[in-house]
This record gives structure tokens, C-alpha cells and sequence, in this order.
């Protein structure tokens, strides 16, 4: 549990042991449509009508629920789909320099496979990042309760419970990104820069 206090510099010092990076802050980024553009879509199926369709991540930000539809997400349980995606170069030079610079890089995605991710980045985007910085926050493993937002907010909590206080991050929608940074006025020494990524910076 995170207590409410004055900001105290002397945290930006935090040792992490055996780890390349050390201090308080992170950059976090959202993957689908912020480092990587995939063809992995969600089903909908109305159980009334029979009617299915299907919508991309982005088109599933804007959607409304319906109790009627079912969903299903199977596409994005697919490494194959995954590594046949386009990255998203701009956000990816971003990670890349932020690892080069011994900071601390997390993965905060709907995604509902931590080891999935964590794979994906080693084997595919060449990047190992500590699978206690990975929060698939749809990965009944990982415990987190709640609509999208809620459980990417939660996960930045518990990046707080790790020592962290200054935040970087970097997702294509608005809802989280609005939702994370609410955490910036609850708790007190905390900074968080929210940045909506393009996904038309993919060139
Ligand atoms: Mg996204």
C-alpha cells in the first residue's frame, strides 16, 4: 500500500540489485497500436441476432459494451500474429534509447498473456524486459479486476509499490492515458507524463 507523503528526492537514488537499471523513474508503453500494429482483431458476436463482426484495437477503444455481444480475443493470443506485426518504429527508438540509458522500461497492455509479451519482446523485438515490469492486465494470473483503464491504473500502482515515482507513458488511448494520470493528484511525489501515441508513425 502506497502512503501518501511529500515528495523525497533521496528516492531517485534506489539501488536495484542485478538489475542494468536503478532509480525511480520509468517509461511505459501500451503495445498494440503504440509499439506494434498487428492483424489481430476482436470477434464480436451478437448471441440475439447471430451477427458477428469483427474490430480492430483501435475500433475497440471506441466501443460500447453490450451485454447481448460476445467477444472473443483469441487473435491476440497468437505469438505468430504478433511477430507477423508492423512495429511501430518512433515508440520502439524511444524504448530503445530509454534501455540504452540504464532506465527502467515497463509494458502496461490489455494483452492477456504476460509470458506471451515477455517472449515476444525477447525473442522478436530483441529487448529482455523484466517480466516484473510486464502487466498484462487481461492475464487471470496477474489478479487485476475491473474495466481496461482501471487495471492499467492499478498497474501503475504497483509499479509505485516498486519504488517508482517518475513515469513516462506512452499509449494510443485517450481513456487510459486520462485514467493513469489521475494517479498524478492522488498521491503525492508523483509525476506522470502521458504521451497519446500516433500509430501513423509507424514509417
Ligand atoms: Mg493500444
Amino acid at each position: 500500500m502506497i502512503v501518501k507523503k511529500k515528495n523525497q528526492s533521496q528516492n531517485q537514488n534506489i539501488n536495484r540489485d542485478g538489475k542494468p537499471y536503478h532509480g525511480s523513474k520509468i517509461i511505459v508503453f501500451d503495445l498494440d497500436d503504440t509499439l506494434v500494429i498487428t492483424d489481430a482483431k476482436i470477434k464480436v458476436c451478437d448471441k440475439k441476432s447471430g451477427e458477428c463482426f469483427s474490430l480492430t484495437p483501435e475500433e475497440f477503444n471506441e466501443y460500447e459494451s453490450n451485454p447481448n455481444h460476445e467477444l472473443d480475443f483469441d487473435d491476440f493470443k497468437s505469438l505468430e500474429i504478433m511477430k507477423a506485426g508492423k512495429l511501430i518504429e518512433y515508440y520502439l527508438k524511444i524504448l530503445k534509447e530509454a534501455y540504452r540509458n540504464k532506465l527502467a522500461v515497463g509494458i502496461v497492455t490489455a494483452r492477456d498473456d504476460q509470458n506471451m509479451v515477455y517472449r515476444w519482446l525477447l525473442e522478436h523485438v530483441g529487448f529482455k524486459i523484466d517480466k516484473d515490469l510486464i502487466f498484462a492486465v487481461n492475464d487471470p494470473n496477474q489478479g487485476f479486476n475491473g474495466t481496461i483503464s482501471d487495471r492499467k491504473k492499478e498497474a501503475f500502482i504497483r509499479f509505485m509499490g516498486l519504488g517508482y515515482k517518475d513515469f513516462q507513458f506512452y499509449d494510443d488511448d485517450t481513456d487510459n492515458l486520462r485514467l493513469v494520470k489521475s494517479i498524478e493528484s492522488e498521491y503525492d511525489g508523483i509525476t506522470i507524463s502521458t504521451i497519446k501515441a500516433i500509430k501513423g508513425f509507424s514509417v
